[in-house]
């Protein structure tokens, strides 16, 4: 099986990916907005197939990234049918499976931070994705959002705790760096439940706690109440078919810029010592080797998008980061380089 967990410093939220190694086929679980571009990059370049991205709850603290997610990939949307958001596709209740390729997470309803929180666990049992119910040495809260304190320790208890001693738990966030534990940690070192704590022992706690509200409440609530569809689609490029890499690279495709090279302005960073006498090239390509570009960067014109080379598309990358320092925003590296280019039998002069 594939395992990615991944993370969003605004909200501390993570986001985990998986994926049946053989048939590719894919889970999300709690998606960020903002990290639209960096998932879906990491689903393509892993060559997944994304079945599902799903909830684990309606988050108060950041807006999921589920309908740009869902229309990026067409997978379907799934979170709690005890939400009732709007732009779902498949509506969980406790003991529903989810399946992906050989593989398949089951639904534990853990209600009590929310009434709508699921736990979704690995089918052999060796993880469990808790959302806000169960946090590392911590737990959601219960003050607001359909809060019960009895009723999440009810839930963590039969649904979370219960499972083996070596499941490991992954939470939706942590702030303190934390990224997972097991049902034995926890079970022994969470101060709010753990240690035989009792349900008096629980809700006492929780209901001593003063916090302060969510920060992002007022926008998150209603963005997720419609699965994160957003009222305009966020800005993207206009210019091309731009395409973020995981390593945050915008990227065009070779065959795009061969059909549409009025367009743009291409520029080549080799090295003089790798343009090979007689070897052809790509046409119309401005010269400017990588190390000399921040101190020429003034001769690159501005009048159209700049979309840049090199032999496989590596230093280009860092080309692209030298032009938008330089304000030049319309700038893409293309995917693969020259070597792709010449693959790819496009035109060479
Ligand atoms: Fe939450």
């Amino acid at each position: 099986m594939i395992f990615r967990q991944l993370f969003d410093e605004a909200s501390s939220t993570y986001t985990y990916l998986l994926a049946d190694s053989g048939t590719r086929e894919a889970v999300l679980i709690d998606p960020v907005f903002e990290q639209e571009n960096r998932e879906v990059a990491l689903i393509h370049e892993l060559g997944l197939k994304l079945r599902y991205t799903i909830d684990t709850h309606c988050h108060a603290d950041h807006v999921t990234g589920s309908w740009l997610i869902a229309q990026a990939t067409g997978c379907r949307i799934g979170i709690a049918a005890a939400v009732g958001a709007q732009n779902v596709d498949v509506e969980f209740s406790h003991g529903d499976t989810i399946p992906f390729g050989s593989h398949h997470l089951e639904v534990r309803a853990t209600p009590g931070h929310t009434n709508g929180c699921l736990t979704y666990v690995l089918d052999d049992r060796s993880m469990a994705f808790t959302g806000d119910a169960l946090l590392i040495r911590s737990c959601g809260r219960t003050d607001f959002q359909q809060g019960d304190a009895g009723m999440l320790f009810e839930s963590i208890t039969t649904q979370i705790l219960a499972l083996p001693d070596n499941c490991l738990l992954y939470p939706a966030h942590d702030y303190s760096g934390r990224t997972v534990s097991t049902v034995a940690e926890e079970k022994a070192y969470n101060p709010r439940i753990g240690g035989g704590a009792s349900k008096a022992d629980f809700t006492g706690y929780m209901d001593a706690m003063q916090l302060p509200h969510p920060r992002k409440t007022d926008i998150a609530l209603p963005a997720n109440m419609v699965s994160g569809k957003p009222e305009q689609p966020p800005a993207r490029p206009d210019w091309a078919p731009v395409r973020m890499t995981f390593a945050g690279v915008p990227e065009v495709d070779p065959d795009w810029v061969a059909a549409n090279r009025d367009k743009v302005h291409l520029l080549d960073v080799r090295g003089p010592e790798e343009t090979v006498i007689g070897e052809k090239g790509i046409p119309q390509a401005q010269a400017v080797p990588l190390g000399e570009l921040r101190d020429r960067v003034s001769e690159i014109p501005r009048d159209k998008p700049v979309v840049t080379f090199c032999r496989s598309g590596r230093r280009s990358a860092m080309a692209v980061s030298i032009l938008q320092d330089a304000g030049l925003d319309k700038a893409a590296n293309i995917s693969g380089g020259y070597l792709r280019w010449r693959n790819e039998g496009l035109p060479l002069e």
